[in-house]
């Protein structure tokens, strides 16, 4: 029996073969059970300390930074897929077990981070081009942020905090993920809002409707609720929805970080966090939020009139005693957009279903890049979750992976983003894979959430596109307020004419957007700048004055910068508990978001006659997404465009 088994199991499997191409590396990894992490934590652990043994005892010779690239491969196979896993599965002890992985390998890093052997060894390492130089310089710049050249009781302590940091963030994002918020409303509470929303949620015992505070719920009931009750409850529960568990992690982190960047000499972690970036130092960074204050600000308030007057008409009180209050931003936003410009953004949605917006989101890189989208079987952690290989169109070779995680579930990553699971490497022939997380709407997608497919596919793409020597310098791991830019600068494709009609190419079935929709919709978009930017604006303010603090005071601050704007603070909430972003990563950086647009809207500069003009498209994948951090993101743009880049686009935009 057993030889008939195989041979039939190999048929069918060369069957698939034809039928579908090939992944160009490796799936990514099955966890059925909390055991099969930790099994795998264990081995694979011990396998990365054999590593670094071995690489500390290697001759440091000409193939010394290839070995030492070789570690990074290992980590990306090995401890990248807990570190994804742990927000995507929908098993929560498979999470959980994932968490505790993840703070094993974070205890690892730091080590690594301060190993002197391998850090003097990168130093004596033989370069043979600019690419190793490059590399060397930035592989050593984070040896020195891990405190390896501190003297040795200071280093300890960088250690301590470095691993404390780690379980802090986890902990942060843990307490939203698992918060499992809920929201009743009454059916008549919840009049304005789309059936679709709504008629297939649960019900308490008392006949109510039981939302979440995930997008799909949240967004709709604050755009369309008639009832600022429920707007009100509902956005309440969002604002809070990290607690004050979450404001006391953020104390904590901002503290810490303070003290870090003190071991280092620096008066403030800005400073420290920022020396390496496009930015400098917070000075930098400040002057340029402070240059967009002025034009921002009038915008904001004078959008702020509109949606008054608006209010006091929907309501018949008089203007003089009419305020708009947070949650009814959004709702009167999106009524003078649909009587202002007849925009309504669920009008957008019979328009873009999920699945086809994703391929058509695909199609404008495959016109723009010269690359195929081809979606395969292959099992993932999630039966929705879909695979698609990548390969470059000229010569049909297949040159990544894309994993696809379209819609929300309980305990997933609840907004959007994409992990680099795998970074290219021309030296060994190692091709990238990214994976992509959103939460739509089964139903379909608004323009502004075509906006967000493109803007995440865009990291995807500067992912999956990357073609350099190392792994450590693949793709994503350009400068961080240089990483958003690719994104940023495809979020306005979608309203090109000309882009959507590609729409029709991937789907026969779907009705053309109307010109006129779309018309409507960048008029609107221009309408709602001063809030949208306001908005950022304080995110990034408040970043940078937590992280310049002396004693950081999460809750306070953000009252009282908040409560400086034209809305004001509502007491009782506490947006920063849920502000993850600066908890993480983006810590003292979220400025970059604002830095990077600058950037993005100068690099579409280069795509003004044509948006798929596909010349323009592979000089841009060649000289910029292609080259990932092995050349400083400044030199990528100012290769791509032929000359300095300036903030005139941005300003000009920001008046229009
Ligand atoms: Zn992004």
């Amino acid at each position: 029996m057993k030889p008939v088994l195989t041979s039939l199991a190999a048929l069918a499997l060369a069957v698939a073969a034809q039928a579908q191409p090939q992944l160009p590396g490796p799936n990514f990894p099955a966890f059925h059970t909390a055991g099969d992490i930790k099994t795998s934590c264990d081995a694979s652990l011990k396998g990365a300390r054999q590593r670094v043994a071995l690489l500390e005892k290697r001759k440091v010779d000409g193939g010394w930074l290839a070995a030492y690239d070789d570690l990074t491969v290992y980590l990306e196979d090995h401890q990248g897929p807990t570190d994804f896993v742990l927000n995507v599965h929908p098993d929560k002890a498979v999470r959980d077990a994932a968490q505790e992985c993840s703070l094993r390998w974070a205890d690892f890093g730091s080590s690594l981070g301060q190993n002197e052997k391998l850090y003097r060894a990168l130093q004596k390492a033989p370069k043979k081009d600019g690419i190793d130089a490059e590399f060397v310089r930035l592989a050593s710049g984070q040896f020195e942020d891990s405190g390896v050249a501190l003297p040795k009781p200071k280093r300890q302590r960088a250690k301590q905090i470095l691993d404390k940091l780690t379980e802090l963030d986890q902990q942060f994002n843990k307490n939203i993920r698992d918060a499992g918020t809920k929201v009743v409303f009454t059916e008549a509470e919840l009049k304005g809002v789309p059936a679709s929303v709504w008629e297939k949620a649960k019900r308490d015992d008392q006949g109510r409707i039981v939302l979440g505070v995930d997008y799909p719920s949240y967004v709709p009931v604050m755009r369309s609720a008639e009832s600022a009750e429920a707007r009100e409850r509902m956005w309440r529960a969002k604002t809070n929805e990290g607690g004050q568990a979450n404001l006391d992690l953020l104390a904590q982190i901002a503290t810490l970080r303070a003290e870090y960047a003190k071991l280092f000499g620096y008066g403030n972690y800005v400073d420290f966090n920022l020396r390496r970036r496009m930015a400098k130092d917070g000075a930098t960074a400040t002057r340029f939020l402070d240059s967009v204050t002025g034009a921002v600000n009038e915008r904001e308030k004078a959008e702020l009139q509109e949606l008054r007057a608006n209010k006091a008409q929907h309501l018949g009180t008089p203007l003089e005693q009419t305020t708009v209050q947070r949650w009814d931003a959004s709702f009167y936003s999106e009524r003078v957009k649909r009587e202002k410009f007849s925009v309504d953004q669920n009008a957008f949605r019979p328009y873009f279903p999920p699945q086809a917006s994703l391929q058509f989101a695909m199609h404008i890189i495959e016109k723009l890049m010269g690359v195929k989208y081809e979606r395969i079987a292959n099992p993932l952690w999630h039966d929705e979750a879909q695979t698609y290989v990548v390969s470059d169109a000229a010569s049909g070779k297949a040159i990544g992976q894309l994993y696809v995680d379209l819609y929300p579930r309980e305990g997933k990553y609840n907004h959007a983003a994409v992990w680099p699971l795998r970074g290219s490497a021309t030296r060994i022939a190692r091709t990238p894979a990214a994976a992509l997380v959103v939460n739509f709407d089964r139903n379909g997608l608004t323009l502004d959430e075509v906006e967000t497919l493109l803007h995440e596919l865009g990291h995807a793409v500067h992912v999956d596109l990357s073609n350099t020597r190392y792994a450590a310098t693949a793709g994503t791991s350009v400068m961080h307020d240089f990483v958003e830019a690719p994104s940023q600068m495809l979020e306005d494709w979608v309203y090109d004419k000309k882009v959507l009609k590609l729409m029709q190419e991937v789907c026969a079935e779907c009705k053309p957007v109307p010109d006129a929709m779309v018309e409507q919709a960048t008029a609107a978009k221009h309408y709602g700048k001063g809030g949208l930017f306001g908005r950022q604006h304080l995110y990034a303010s408040y970043d940078l004055a937590l992280h310049q603090s002396a004693k950081p005071e999460p809750l306070p601050l953000w009252a009282r910068m908040e409560g400086a704007t034209p809305l004001g603070y509502v007491p009782g909430t506490m947006f920063p508990a849920g502000f993850a972003h600066i908890a993480g990563s983006y810590g003292a950086g979220y400025y970059g978001y604002l830095w990077s647009l600058v950037v993005a809207m100068d690099l579409r500069t280069a795509f003004a006659a044509d948006k798929l003009d596909p010349a323009v498209g592979k000089r841009y994948r060649d000289g910029v997404l292609a080259q990932g951090a092995q050349k400083p993101a400044p030199e990528l743009v100012k290769d791509f465009l032929g000359r300095e880049s300036n903030s005139q686009a941005f300003f000009d935009y920001l008046k229009k």
